[in-house]
């Protein structure tokens, strides 16, 4: 063992800190450990012990084991801390900052489903109240915010889905039988001669080996199947996931929220649109909040979705305005297939007017709330002058793919100097 040890510090080249190293043995007698302590300088450790922020543990992992990943993600929303950031931003932070921090952890083991639902209220109360520790209404359920954008949802990862499509490169590390010293241990300790795919755990072995034989038996009628096995590809997390997380059909307006030009806070506000799930009078009247159902607007009809952006007389006027600018007619009905019944051939022109679409509906669902009681409605060509400085602002300076000479010269008529 000391040779070895010796061998493995000079063909590697490291520089050890022998005071500030440990060893870890089982089985061997305490002369051997002394000889190996006064041979090497390093003291024996014990089990459990933490290694790169992670804590190794001989059993299975518990909650508490994991308490430290689940304070580092309440300090880092305390350090986010801002209740201003809008909602659009909030996500993005999620998706960016707070899962990376899951996934060092989720990449080593399986971890519990009590602490990435802890994790999850968690990244939930951030996103609808900007803080850790609220309770707070949701205004879309998270199990919607987790689904894939083609699905309708943000595209925030199922927490759970995810440490299985994680573990998942193990389980074909053992299909492809790599070079891994820890697959040639799990062959020759484990599985032997049996097929891998049928293998099925003894009750005896370790929680984690079962635990990877369960993740094993959840991709399998996806990884082994026969065409997939025969092909050259390799094993990709984001393929393991997409496959566990095709649940159900595609929505028909994902591409309106996936619009590249569409500002983050119009496309997060579209989004909750398309759920049905922003409160107008009529929800609020279901929901036995409001007394009346009358549209805020014109004070004449009924207030619904359909008739706050596509029917009301205020909403008509405006949209007449945006029609008369973009040389478009805007289908004014169907929230929920509008992208579909947009005709037109070119995809910029199509992502071009819906992002001014979701803009003036973001807008009138401002005025409607704020203005309305305070200083009375704008004038429409007020917002379509909005509409129009925002989407200039948005498409100077990117790289756009006009196509056609038609789409290019219809963009330099709507939004000249753009291109
Ligand atoms: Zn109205």
């Amino acid at each position: 063992m000391l040779r070895a040890f010796e061998t493995f510090s000079l063909s590697s080249g490291l520089k050890m800190n022998n005071g500030k190293s440990n060893f870890y043995t089982n089985g061997i007698s305490e002369a051997i450990v002394s000889s190996i302590e006064s041979a090497s300088g390093m003291k024996r450790g014990g089990i459990p012990f933490r290694y790169l922020g992670v804590k190794i543990v001989p059993k299975r992992l518990g909650i508490l084991d994991c308490q430290s990943l689940v304070d580092k993600v309440t300090a880092r929303i305390n350090s986010l801390g801002t209740k201003h950031l809008s909602y659009a931003g909030r996500i993005t932070l999620i998706k960016s900052v707070l899962s990376n921090l899951h996934n060092y952890w989720a990449r080593i083991f399986i971890l519990p489903k009590a602490v990435l639902n802890q994790i999850d209220a968690l990244c939930r109360a951030f996103l609808w109240h900007g803080q850790e520790n609220k309770e707070t209404l949701a205004l879309v359920s998270w199990k919607q915010v987790c689904k894939p954008r083609r699905k309708g949802g943000l595209g925030h990862k199922n927490l759970q889905l995810w440490n299985i499509a994680l573990m998942g490169k193990y389980v074909w590390w053992i299909e492809k039988k790599t070079d891994h010293l820890w697959v040639k241990w799990v062959h020759s300790v484990y599985i032997k001669h049996s097929d891998w795919i049928d293998y099925e755990p003894s009750i005896s072995t370790s929680w984690s080996w079962r635990r990877i034989c369960a993740v094993k038996n959840q991709l399998k009628p996806w990884m082994f199947e026969e065409q997939w096995r025969q092909s050259h590809c390799d094993y990709t997390v984001k393929m393991g996931y997409t496959w566990l997380a095709d649940d159900c059909d595609d929505v028909r307006w994902h591409h309106w929220t996936r619009n590249r030009i569409i500002v983050p806070k119009h496309a997060f506000f579209i989004w909750l649109v398309a759920h049905k799930r922003i409160l107008t009078q009529d929800r609020l009247m279901k929901m036995m909040i409001a007394v009346r159902n009358r549209c805020l607007l014109c004070d004449t009809e009924e207030e619904s979705i359909e008739h706050l952006f596509f029917q009301c007389s205020y909403s008509q006027r405006c949209l007449g305005l945006l029609e008369d600018w973009l040389q478009i007619s805007i289908p004014k009905n169907g929230i929920i297939n509008w992208w579909i019944r947009l005709r037109e051939r070119s995809l910029l022109k199509k992502q071009v007017v819906a992002a001014a679409v979701a803009h003036l509906m973001y807008l009138i669902w401002y005025v409607r709330n704020r203005c309305r009681l305070l200083y009375g409605l704008p004038f429409p060509v007020v917002l379509i002058k909005q509409v129009k400085e925002c989407l200039l602002m948005n498409l100077r300076g990117r790289n756009l793919v006009i196509g056609t000479t038609v789409t290019r010269e219809w963009l330099t008529s709507v939004c000249p100097n753009c291109i």
